[in-house]
């Protein structure tokens, strides 16, 4: 029975003075999922190190579930934490914890000591080599294999001695709040739920923003969307949500403008107003769920006219991903069900039958002149009326 974890985390680009920014946004991220679980816990960084530790009873199955949705944990490893009684007595325990932990005694091994406490009487070969021979004694069914063993039994002699043999992955990638704050363009779909998942992985925070068109996209599309923003919180942490009334801005351009043109012209107006939003809350770039080709309003022709109204980075973490495996990973994350609930969103009520492909930016701009007498006020009153929801994740 274990009440510790200890926490790996991949070390790559966290050496140096930056190491304890990364540290402590890991603890605060893992503090924040811990507080979904059934029990009490103290997550704490010791000597290079960072543990979790069971202060009652807790199911192990929904710590390590919630565990896996901290990003930048590399693995998470079930410790048993010992009192140093001397050796004889950490002999014993380790022939308890093998046996404890593995009914089928059929498997190969090797003992890895270490020592960060110089003054154990063992030096660390001969804790491995004594900790080894005790072993095979105790269960003659197990062998030895130094260079590729089936358990690598990790014996750690510090204040108190750490016994691990388990490393269950974690996700990888860089705690949440390391990495500045993006503005997520979140719609009801598959994609861009992936995107702000994509994203986090690097250690991005984000807000997002959402465009709809009441009363031809209804409440519940708009709650959708609310609920695919709490969903993605389990990962992301907590998302300011700005619900964008793009209504009238919508008929306007339904009114003026050529409507194989519309959702070009559409989306380039979304992004100026997700930049303005962008601008406001300290976010240094946009994100969206766009893939190359999936649709006609991503091609390159048509994502560089849309990107041409932008001045932040917009980044595209699907870019280069087949619908397959964007499917796959919303499963994983558990935003497909969700995603897939038929309501009708901004960008397909108004669409066009032969929507363009290869848009041509300056034929563009000219049919956005029609726009010019009330755009910016539409624009301005948009924001005005900017709906803002705070999303938390909640079992
Ligand atoms: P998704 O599955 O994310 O809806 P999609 O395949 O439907 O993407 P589009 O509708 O072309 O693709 O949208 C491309 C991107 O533009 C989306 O991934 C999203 O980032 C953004 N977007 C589209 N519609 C909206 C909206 N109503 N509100 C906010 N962002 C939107
Ligand atoms: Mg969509």
């Amino acid at each position: 029975m274990f009440h510790s974890f200890l926490i790996k985390y991949a070390e790559i680009g966290v050496k140096g003075k930056n190491r304890y920014l990364f540290e402590d946004a890991l603890v605060r991220q893992i503090n924040y999922a811990m507080k979904r679980c059934e029990g009490t816990f103290v997550v704490h960084k010791a000597s290079g190190r960072i543990y979790v530790d069971a202060k009652s009873e807790f199911d192990f199955d929904e710590v390590v579930g919630e565990l896996k949705t901290v990003f930048g944990v590399w693995g998470i490893c079930p410790v048993t934490v010992l009192e140093d009684k001397g050796f004889e007595q950490l002999s014993k325990d380790v022939i308890a914890y093998i046996d404890e932990n593995y009914p089928d005694k059929n498997f190969t091994f090797k003992v890895q000591a270490r020592r960060a406490r110089k003054n154990y009487p063992l030096d660390t070969m001969e804790i491995n080599a004594e900790l080894g021979g005790i072993l095979l004694d105790a269960f003659p069914e197990l062998s030895v294999d130094v260079h590729d063993p089936d358990v690598q039994l990790h014996v750690e002699i510090r204040e108190k001695i750490y016994v691990y043999s388990m490393i269950i992955p974690g996700p990888g990638g860089m705690p949440v709040g390391t990495g500045g704050k993006g503005m997520l363009l979140l719609s009801g779909g598959i994609d861009s739920p992936v995107a702000g998942y994509m994203i986090s992985k690097r250690g991005v925070t984000i807000d997002a923003v959402y465009f709809h068109a009441p009363p031809y996209t209804s409440e519940r599309a708009k709650q959708k969307v609310v609920d695919l923003a709490r969903l993605i919180s389990r990962y992301t942490g907590s998302i300011r949500l700005h619900v964008i009334n793009f209504t009238d801005i919508q008929l306007h351009i339904y009114e003026k403008c050529p409507h194989d043109e519309l959702t070009i012209i559409m989306r380039r107006i979304m992004m100026q107003i997700a930049e303005r939003l962008a601008n406001d809350s300290e976010c240094l770039g946009l994100i969206t769920g766009e893939s190359i080709g999936q649709v006609a309003s991503q091609t390159m022709a048509a994502i560089a006219v849309t990107n041409e109204v932008c001045t932040l980075p917009v980044y595209r973490p699907l870019i280069g991903m087949d619908k397959q495996e964007i499917v796959e990973i919303s499963e994983k994350i558990g935003t497909y069900e969700t995603s897939i609930l038929p309501y009708e969103d901004c960008c397909t009520i108004f669409v066009a039958k032969h929507p363009v492909t290869k848009p041509s930016l300056a034929v563009i701009k000219r049919h956005e002149q029609n726009l010019n007498d009330r755009i910016e006020e539409l624009v301005q009153t948009a924001l005005d009326t900017d709906e803002i929801v705070e999303v938390k994740y909640e079992k």
